[in-house]
């Protein structure tokens, strides 16, 4: 079958991933045993290529053996009590929290110390659970409303749960898509501007913090732009991760025969026809050697 192939450029680790499985394969590399709190990247391929290098995975400091001695703290960032567990536990800490997420929690913390004495409430843009969100919640005691999308935000209107006569301050999760942050801002302004007939962006009412990692919002321009301008989209993520499900939604409302894969072997020759000139591109968290050989997979048909 005749078709051309395309890498998008800016495609694979992001900043924060780089930092982390750099610092990660540095300390391997003296022949150390080292522990990631959570998946250093979700990714198969790849946490399989720093596993063999000894890298382990554990999900929570109770994991911890007696002859733990290093840990990693993966880009995502953890909650203030993570660290109070892992320093009484003794362990060495290598924490490659990315500079983006530490901004964020700060900035989530200083806001919260600000608007929480006069019955502000913080809301965060973001996937319930998602170790990046447990890390800010964590900055102001989980005292902060997490919504997931417009929908969870219709429902904590008519429940109650967001009061709109108290100041309200929102942060996005770094990796959320920019477009669908804007709609959820724009409603909620609107809303309160309904209930109190003031603007509230002027009377400082409602505060939106621009959090979207801007790694991750221009990766969007871009690959909107790229599907749009092929005719067939592989995307290639692990099947965890976040940034992908969103970046892979963003490809399929470009382009219909866009399809997600987290390795080559799930290619079928049924997605192409002859002389398609095929984009490949993936998350922050694929490596750049998954999507090369994808690539050359896709080359071999
Ligand atoms: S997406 Fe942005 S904020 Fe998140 S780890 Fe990567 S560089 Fe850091």
């Amino acid at each position: 079958m005749q078709l051309s192939v395309e890498i998008e450029k800016h495609s694979g680790f992001c900043g924060g991933v780089i930092n982390a499985i750099g610092k990660a394969e540095k300390f391997l590399s003296g022949g150390h045993k080292l522990y990631s709190l959570g998946l250093i990247v979700h990714n198969e391929g790849e946490l399989e290529r720093l596993h063999r290098k000894g890298l382990e995975t554990i999900y929570n400091a109770e994991q911890l053996s007696a002859d733990t001695e290093t840990v990693l703290i993966r880009a995502h960032g953890e909650p203030p009590e993570t660290y109070s567990k892992l320093k009484s536990l003794g362990v060495n800490v290598i924490d490659c929290t990315c500079p983006v997420v530490l901004r964020l929690q700060r900035r989530i913390k200083e806001t919260y110390s600000k608007i929480h004495p006069i019955g502000g409430q913080i809301v965060i843009f973001g996937k319930i659970g998602h170790a990046e969100v447990l890390g800010l919640v964590g900055q102001v005691g989980s005292d902060a409303l997490v919504i997931e999308n417009m929908n969870m935000l219709s429902k904590a209107l008519e429940s109650g749960a967001l009061d709109l006569k108290r100041p309200i301050a929102i942060f996005s999760q770094t990796t959320k898509s920019p477009d669908e942050y804007k709609d959820i801002c724009s409603v909620l302004k609107s809303r309160i501007e309904e209930v109190t007939g003031q603007e509230p962006i002027q009377d400082g009412s409602l505060e939106i913090h621009e959090t979207i990692c801007s790694q991750v919002a221009f990766r969007h321009e871009e690959l909107a732009e790229f599907a749009a301008s092929h005719d067939v989209i592989i995307f290639v993520s692990g099947a965890s991760s976040s940034n992908g499900k969103v970046l892979f939604n963003l490809c399929q409302s470009r382009n219909p025969r866009s399809h997600h894969i987290s390795s080559p072997d799930e290619i079928l020759p049924e997605w192409f026809h002859d002389g398609d000139h095929v984009g490949i591109c993936g998350a922050t968290s694929t490596p750049r050697w998954l999507l090369e050989e994808t690539s050359n997979a896709i080359g071999s048909l």
